[in-house]
């Protein structure tokens, strides 16, 4: 009969009973945090560089002399997944809200405030603001074509544009031409990058430059202001030295 080092056998029923409080703190600390601070980051495609499509955002402060508001959708929310997408396109919607106090802040509000609701978008635009009310990086569910692989909601930044009847809908398109311009250059896309709502489903939307025959027009507006950037970051391209 043998007794085999009693005291490794009393240090290790120590560190055991040590262990399960700390265990229980943990899961009583798991189950009072509510909601996480922030999403599970889950990149939906292949990686950027195999892709050439970025996955990271950019804020812009003001477009073309508009200002730009960020004020994002709580993580809690179900309008935001908090998915990691790649940016590949731009899909152009309206808000088919005619109500005279319908403008951009309206809808940033009711995208902040209601709950009840997991409709999302990343930009509202009206003829004098824009508000931006998700990552352009993040996953929005707007396009109705839910998690299809190269769909509008898991690979477009989701525009809407405000159709009151106190705003004036030609500069609301105006100013989306120079928002998509934005977007183009700095996520490395081109005008050939914009799409219609329509363009993913059935839908007619955006209703009033469809129905108006306002895309050509709008689509024009948006090549012409992405040449004008264009031009521009040419100019201040620094020279190549030469030696
Ligand atoms: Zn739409």
């Amino acid at each position: 009969m043998s007794r085999k080092r009693p005291g490794r056998v009393r240090l290790g029923r120590i560190l055991i009973l040590l262990m399960i409080p700390l265990l229980l703190a943990g899961a009583v600390y798991g189950l009072l945090r509510r909601k996480p601070e922030k999403p599970p980051v889950v990149v939906t495609e292949t990686a950027e560089e195999e892709s050439g499509y970025i996955t990271y955002a950019i804020t812009l402060d003001e477009v073309h002399g508009i200002p730009v508001n960020h004020v994002y959708i709580p993580y809690d929310s179900s309008r935001r997944p908090g998915e990691i997408r790649e940016i590949r396109f731009l899909t152009i919607h309206e808000t088919d809200n005619r109500s005279s106090g319908a403008d951009a802040l309206a809808h940033s509000n009711w995208l902040i405030g209601d709950t009840t609701d997991i409709t999302s978008w990343h930009y509202t635009v009206d003829d004098h603001s824009i508000y931006h009310n998700l990552p352009d990086n993040e996953i929005a569910w707007n396009a109705g074509d839910n998690r299809s692989r190269d769909g509008g909601n898991m690979n477009g930044i989701g525009i809407e544009m405000c159709v009151n009847v106190s705003g004036d809908f030609d500069q609301t398109v105006r100013n989306t031409a120079w928002l998509c311009a934005e977007l183009l250059q700095a996520y490395g896309l081109t005008p050939d990058d914009v799409y219609l709502h329509r363009d993913f489903m059935g839908k007619i939307c955006p209703h009033r430059l469809i129905t108006e025959n306002k895309v050509t027009w709008f689509k024009e507006l948006v090549q012409a202001d992405y040449d004008e950037l264009q031009a521009a970051a040419a100019a201040e391209a620094p020279t190549e030295t030469e030696e």
